[in-house]
């Protein structure tokens, strides 16, 4: 029996994936995101899922998540957004993976060992993150096309601002220096065949600038980006657009006991009851990325109600009050995220209590607690309309 695990909505993850086809049309390569082990949901689970959907090619972080999905029978195109070590660059082209370029040691190397790869050059929009300038974004250019093994595939860049606000003059800057940079590539006769800008919110939000290929993330797994992008969507008359969230994360209560008013419950005495309380111990805390800030304010779903969290979670446990249900007992399901009955707590709500993002949430779900692929298993997706009806 597992004292924790992860129920992994596939059909959820499929239709979100349907869903950004129709958004952006049959010519846009759709990229899902499965770094970070797919955002906590499972990589391998979820990348053919998405591919199940119609996803055209999955992006990664690391080589190693790479290995991974080849090992697992994903043949579809894999794009590396991270980093690859030059001692790594054999296993890449040994992966027929495609990947990110922004050094000049990086080619040295492929021309050195005469190997083949298709190359995404990264141009510096606004975030600073990887991105070459265009000046030696162009010698880099020069550089590869002097390597006949060497494929110029893609231009890449990612937005530093599009989330956060509603306000999207920085955003629109970024976008007018790819185009500016894609222009100039072409002028010197890089054809440049897959340019890609655009994470969930650009391509939520300007599904017709989306150029090659999309890069989604967090909206493939059915979350907004962020309340500020739900509101730009409803503006824009596209809040009837439905993400279904996919990932339940489960655990089952360990002991059920009773404690006198006046008892202090866990480290540094931060909860003390103040009448006859049943407590439930569930074998979960923050090692396994139920967040320490969720201590004293969180709530977890035991037979379709609330059940608040009480003093502190600690590393391997936390603590639950459930004297008023009754019914609870020993090994009885515990809902951390996602449905219960009528009840649901959202990754948006797990990470307001937790001061974080909804991203950090799911993505710290410890990989060790096993996935379990359930179509189905998350219930009915709601709209951005639907969720704005909902806080009127
Ligand atoms: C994670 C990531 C994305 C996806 O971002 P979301 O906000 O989750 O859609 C796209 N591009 C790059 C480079 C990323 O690292």
């Amino acid at each position: 029996m597992d004292w924790q695990w992860c129920e992994i909505d596939t059909d959820a993850l499929s239709n979100n994936i349907r869903t950004f086809r129709r958004l952006v049309g049959p010519d846009v390569l759709l990229s899902p995101t499965v770094k970070s082990n797919a955002y906590g949901h499972d990589a391998v689970i979820t990348g053919k899922a998405f591919l199940a959907g119609g996803a055209d090619w999955l992006c990664v972080h690391a080589l190693e998540e790479a290995r991974r999905l080849r090992q697992a029978g994903v043949a579809a195109p894999l794009y590396v957004m991270g980093p690859v070590a030059l001692s790594d660059l054999e296993e890449a082209v040994a992966l027929d993976v495609r990947m990110v370029a922004y050094n000049f040691e990086t080619i040295d190397r492929l021309e050195a060992l005469n190997l083949p790869m298709k190359l995404h050059l990264k141009i510096e929009t606004g975030n600073h993150r990887q991105g070459l300038e265009l000046p030696e974004l162009l010698a880099l250019a020069r550089r590869i096309k002097r390597c006949p093994k060497l494929e110029i595939e893609g231009l890449a860049s990612h937005f530093a601002n599009i989330e956060d606000t509603t306000h999207h003059q920085y955003a629109r800057q970024q976008l007018d220096l790819f185009e500016k940079a894609l222009s100039a590539l072409r002028a010197e006769g890089f054809a440049v065949p897959v340019p890609h800008l655009s994470n969930s919110a650009a391509a939520l939000l300007w599904p017709e600038r989306v150029f090659r290929m999309a890069r989604l993330g967090i909206a493939a797994y059915g979350l907004w980006p962020s309340p500020e992008t739900q509101v730009a969507a409803v503006l824009r008359d596209r809040g009837d657009l439905q993400l279904c969230p996919a990932l339940t994360w489960k655990t089952r209560i360990a002991q059920v006991r009773e404690v006198p008013a006046g008892a202090f419950v866990g480290y540094g005495l931060s909860y003390m009851t103040t009448h006859k309380t049943r407590l439930a111990i569930l074998p979960v805390g923050y090692a396994d990325g139920y967040d320490r800030g969720l201590s004293n304010l969180g709530h977890v779903l035991i037979a379709g109600q609330r059940a608040p969290i009480r003093g502190r979670v600690c590393m391997n446990l936390t603590i639950v009050d459930v004297t008023d249900i009754p019914e609870a007992k020993l090994e009885d399901e515990a809902v951390l995220l996602g449905r219960q009955g009528d009840l649901c707590i959202t990754a948006e709500q797990l990470a307001g209590w937790a001061s974080t993002i909804h991203y950090e949430m799911i993505a710290r779900i410890r990989e060790g607690i096993p996935r379990y692929a359930m179509p189905g298993s998350a219930g009915e997706p709601l709209s951005a309309d639907a969720m704005y009806r909902e806080i009127k």
